[in-house]
Order: C-alpha cells, then sequence, then structure tokens
C-alpha cells in the first residue's frame, strides 16, 4: 500500500497510547508485564495514597523515571518528528506520560493523562520538574507542601481543559491516526468515535485488534516503530 500523504488533508491527528512506548521497553499498564500485575494501584497511584504516604508514592514514581530514562525514542518516534517538522498541520495528542515522544522533537498538542516530568502542588500549581530520575524538589517552594506527580492517577479526574484543547483538534480533524492504543481507557478512548462521527478518514495502526479497530477504514496492523515509518509521506 503507498504511504498516506499528510498534505491532502487540512488538519491531522495523531492520537497515540501505551503501544507507541511498548517497543522502547516502556511497561504497559496492563497484561502479565504490566506495571498493575505488579504493584497495588491504591498504594502507589491514588490521591489516597498520596496523602497516607507521599514519600512511598514519590519513590515509586521515581522508579518509573528511572525506567524510562533507561529507554530511548525508536525509529517511529523520530519519523514523526520529521512528519510535523515538514507538516504543521500535523497534531499530536497523546495518552502518554513518559515524555518519549518530545525527547523526539515531537511537538506534542495535548497530554492527557499529564506528565511524569512534572509535579504539582493543589494551592500553587505545576512545575517543571525534568532533573533525573530523583525528583529535583519534593516540597513545594511556596508553601512547603508535598508536591504530587502531575498525572491522572486511578480515581483523579481528568484536566478539563487539556481534553477540551485535544476535542476540538479531533473534531476538526480530517484524517485521524490512532497509534498502540487498546481503546478502552475512557474518556479518552471516546476520541476515536468521535473523529468517526466528525468524518476524518480512520487509520489505526497497531499489531493486534482492538475493541474500537470496526470504526477504522484502514489498519496497519504492524508495530509503530514499522508502520510511521513506511506508513506515511509529509
Ligand atoms: P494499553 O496498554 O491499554 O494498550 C496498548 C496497545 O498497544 C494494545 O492494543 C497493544 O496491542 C498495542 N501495541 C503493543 N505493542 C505495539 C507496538 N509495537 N506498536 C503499536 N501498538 C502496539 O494502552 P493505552 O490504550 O494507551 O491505555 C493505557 C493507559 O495507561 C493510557 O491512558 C496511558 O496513559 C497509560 N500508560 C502510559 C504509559 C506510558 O506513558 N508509556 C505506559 C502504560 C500505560
Amino acid at each position: 500500500m503507498s504511504p498516506i500523504a499528510l498534505s491532502d488533508f487540512r488538519s491531522v491527528v495523531f492520537f497515540i497510547g501505551a503501544g507507541m512506548s511498548a517497543e522502547c521497553g516502556v511497561p504497559t499498564y496492563r497484561g502479565s508485564g504490566g506495571i498493575w500485575a505488579q504493584y497495588d494501584y491504591g498504594e502507589y497511584a491514588c490521591q489516597r495514597a498520596f496523602d497516607r504516604n507521599p514519600r512511598k508514592v514519590l519513590d515509586f514514581h521515581e522508579l518509573r523515571r528511572k525506567t524510562v530514562l533507561d529507554c530511548a525514542p525508536h525509529a517511529g518516534h523520530h519519523a514523526l518528528a520529521k512528519l510535523q517538522a515538514a507538516q504543521p498541520r500535523l497534531h499530536v495528542i497523546t495518552q502518554n506520560i513518559d515524555g518519549l515522544l518530545q525527547r523526539a522533537g515531537v511537538h506534542v498538542a495535548a497530554e492527557l493523562h499529564g506528565s511524569l516530568w512534572r509535579v504539582r502542588c493543589a494551592r500553587h500549581g505545576v512545575h517543571e520538574d525534568l532533573a533525573a530520575a530523583r525528583y529535583a524538589t519534593r516540597a513545594c517552594p511556596d508553601c512547603g507542601a508535598p508536591l504530587r506527580p502531575d498525572i491522572t492517577w486511578f480515581e483523579d479526574m481528568v484536566d478539563e481543559d487539556v481534553f477540551a484543547r485535544a476535542g476540538e483538534l479531533i473534531a476538526g480533524c480530517e484524517l485521524f491516526v490512532s497509534v498502540g492504543t487498546s481503546a478502552v481507557v475512557y474518556p479518552a478512548a471516546s476520541f476515536i468515535p468521535l473523529a468517526q462521527r466528525k468524518g476524518a478518514l480512520m487509520v489505526e495502526i497497531n499489531p493486534e485488534a482492538t475493541e474500537a479497530s470496526k470504526l477504522f477504514m484502514r489498519t496497519l496492523r504492524e508495530p509503530a516503530s514499522v508502520a510511521l515509518v513506511n506508513g506515511f509521506a509529509p
């Protein structure tokens, strides 16, 4: 099949999930090697756990940061960065918190579930924390309260502004490419039927069929590192 030319579309959205990072070695959440098969989220990934024991929760997230720092972006990340450099109408929306797209030079329009590389204070807002595996600081510089990771944990509300921005881009796109998402984590997964209802050309990149596969007109049953290199032209 010939590559899809992005220049044929007025607006393009690439919608990214954990499968994009799987080939880099970042564990997924579900399945046998998944994080929540090893760790109880109630102990490490919800506000209640943080309120009980911020130190334990931050230690766990430092481990996650170390895992990600030991990984590097793959050929698909670099291909996406090149496509975007040539085609500014390409918008990237991710469910991932690992920052691997940005490390490859991709501009990300919306991080739906936040970032491992930011922390926030309930009163004083968000701080970048790109230091290293270790957090640069665990206490808010303004009030001294413990800083929590700026990611969407279990039982958290999603960030409405971020979702609204992503929804606008998706409702207006003419080509929607889903990469490595199982399409079962809501509300993010609802963006797939939204794009389809709005009439976008729907393309799925995933080695396996998903619950949303029937909504796609084209499927690339390949790993992201292959499909993003061969499947598209600027
Ligand atoms: P998921 O784990 O539910 O599904 C991953 C999907 O990727 C599967 O359908 C799988 O078949 C596919 N996949 C596996 N290898 C692939 C490859 N090489 N190329 C393309 N696809 C591949 O992930 P999800 O749908 O993103 O939902 C999980 C939630 O967990 C997300 O909201 C995300 O925020 C979060 N999460 C993030 C990370 C991360 O930041 N890297 C990791 C795990 C989970």
